[in-house]
């Protein structure tokens, strides 16, 4: 560990090394300064134009808490409301947990709050859906939250939706993407997602925050977070290429920015040109949103008839 340096902004001893920077900061400047840097990242990518009414993806972790006070804070200052939003995904202790911290962070902001119980809704919990199908747990848990989510923001009347993905999970898709030389995906990974699926867009504030600055400015403002492991998570070789990719990070600061950021300016434009056919996409005959390659029944209500036991897998 380099010797501790001065604050970027006040001269004071830091505590907040942030080698892509080559700064450091105290702990009452380190949240001011990764504020403004997500600020100037979403005007840079025109998230918030036209915005009003911002529903907040909360799942209790350290980057969805980070994003939810982060643009509550941008929020008063450029003129849109934040709304938090909570899934209960039904998993146990780990769901209890999670639903109790995204309470307390929109109530210690004075936000409001809005929590859609999985069960309820749609009739299945995540371990149903899970259970049911061949798929890793992750990938099926995540389609079920893009659907569950859009339509929730669409519900509370918002006209944006925010998710908590950071830079090692955007470095991690596109690195697997590359691998799988699955097009199509990467040229639908983007931090702004106009409204297509859902009447609302989509985007990706912390995109080029890495996940140890959002760890870092939940510890230095003592937020809640939720310290369980989600019982589900599945071992996947996207981890080991996450982890690798650390270890070049810390050889060459500033690599996995560089890499989401290339990507995102020049790689998946030109991707999304060649791949991305909006007019060819079907109608889902259940729920009536766009499917994919002309698919009949999209893969929510593919996987929603089978956790509910009207299909078999
Ligand atoms: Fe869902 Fe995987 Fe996250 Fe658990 S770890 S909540 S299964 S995406
Ligand atoms: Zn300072
Ligand atoms: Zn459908």
């Amino acid at each position: 560990m380099a010797k501790a340096g001065r604050c970027a902004i006040c001269g004071r001893p830091g505590t907040v090394r942030v080698p892509h920077a080559n700064a450091w900061f105290c702990d009452e400047h380190f949240p001011t300064w990764l504020e403004r840097r997500i600020r100037r990242v979403a005007e840079r990518y025109g998230m918030f134009e036209g915005s009003r009414r911002v529903a907040v993806a909360v799942s209790g972790g350290k980057d969805s808490v980070t994003l939810l006070h982060a643009l509550k804070a941008i929020g008063d200052e450029v003129g849109f409301e934040v709304v938090s939003l909570h899934l209960d995904l039904g998993i146990g202790e780990f769901s209890r947990a999670s639903a109790e911290v995204a309470r307390r962070n929109a109530e210690m902001l004075g936000v409001e709050s809005v929590v859609v119980d999985l069960k309820s809704k749609y009739g299945f919990t995540v371990p149903e859906a899970v259970r049911s199908t061949r798929r890793p747990a992750c990938s099926t848990c995540g389609l079920v939250k893009r659907y569950a989510l859009g339509e929730a923001a669409e519900d509370v009347g918002a006209d944006t939706l925010a998710t908590g993905h950071n830079l090692d999970d955007m470095a991690q898709f596109i690195a697997m993407g590359y691998q799988s030389g699955d097009v199509e995906e990467l040229a639908r990974l983007r931090p702004v997602v106009p409204a297509e699926h859902y009447a609302v867009k989509s985007v990706k504030p912390l995109f080029l925050v890495y996940e140890r600055e959002t760890a870092e400015y939940a510890r230095v403002k003592g937020l809640p977070t939720v310290s369980l492991k989600c019982p589900l998570k599945d071992a996947t070789s996207g981890w080991i290429v996450r982890e690798k990719m650390k270890e070049v990070e810390e050889a060459m600061p500033g690599f996995m920015m560089r890499f989401v950021q290339e990507f995102a300016e020049k790689i998946q434009p030109a991707l999304a040109e060649r791949y991305l056919r909006e007019g060819e996409v079907g109608r889902c005959r259940i729920c009536g949103r766009p499917t994919s390659k002309g698919r009949e029944i999209c893969s929510f209500c593919a996987v929603r008839m089978r956790a509910t036991g009207m299909a078999t897998a």
